[in-house]
């Protein structure tokens, strides 16, 4: 069977199709599947917006199609850049903005958490819903060159997560948690 990631991003289709080849399916890119759209996503949670890509995509192609939003969000601004996390300023000064915000909050009131939904909207249309989370804190400056976006600014315990390798961060991360929970689903219904 095929199905469609509402994404080109290579590495999230590279990490999809670790899980769903040996399971007989076929990932095809958003480009693959002749479905380059770019969905408004004015959702208000992670699934929304999750939903929102997938069914731009099913119903362009009716095929059965995986999408994802993530990221992070902070506790003391009361869970902010949330679902804005890619647009809260502009590139490259997103994780500064963030530090600025945070200079005067304490070490026990620097938690955050990077969240992840998946969602797959199967053959006959239906929505599944797949949420990880990771919980950290806040650093104080940026740490590490690995990885992207808030990883250099996100702790996780002693180190950042752009400090810690792409394999460890794959086995503790929202997304990992997600695929996970995604994994067991089509294994389950395979
Ligand atoms: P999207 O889910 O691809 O729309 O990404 C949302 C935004 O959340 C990204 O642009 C990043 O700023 C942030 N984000 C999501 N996951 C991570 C991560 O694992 N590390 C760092 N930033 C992330």
């Amino acid at each position: 069977m095929k199905i469609v990631l509402a994404s080109n991003n290579k590495n999230k289709l590279r990490e999809i199709r670790e899980i769903l080849d040996p399971l007989g399916f076929e990932v095809l890119s958003q480009s693959e599947a002749g479905a380059d759209i770019e969905a408004d996503e004015n959702g208000k949670t992670f699934a929304e917006n999750a939903y929102i890509k997938a069914k731009a995509a099913y119903d362009m192609t009716g095929l059965p199609v995986i999408a994802d939003d993530s990221g992070l969000e902070v506790d003391a601004l009361n869970g902010a850049p949330g679902i804005y996390s890619a647009r809260y300023a502009p590139e490259g000064q997103r994780k500064a903005r963030i530090l600025e915000e945070l200079k005067d909050v304490p070490d026990e009131k620097r938690g955050a958490a990077f969240t992840c939904c998946i969602c797959y909207i199967d053959p006959e249309g239906t929505a599944h819903y797949f949420t990880g989370q990771c919980r950290g804190k806040i650093g104080y400056e940026n740490r590490g060159t690995n990885g992207f976006g808030y990883d250099p600014i996100f702790m996780y315990g002693e180190k950042s997560f752009a400090e810690i390798s792409a394999e460890e961060k794959n086995s503790v991360s929202h997304r990992a948690k997600a695929l996970e929970q995604l994994k067991k689903f089509f294994k389950n219904s395979n």
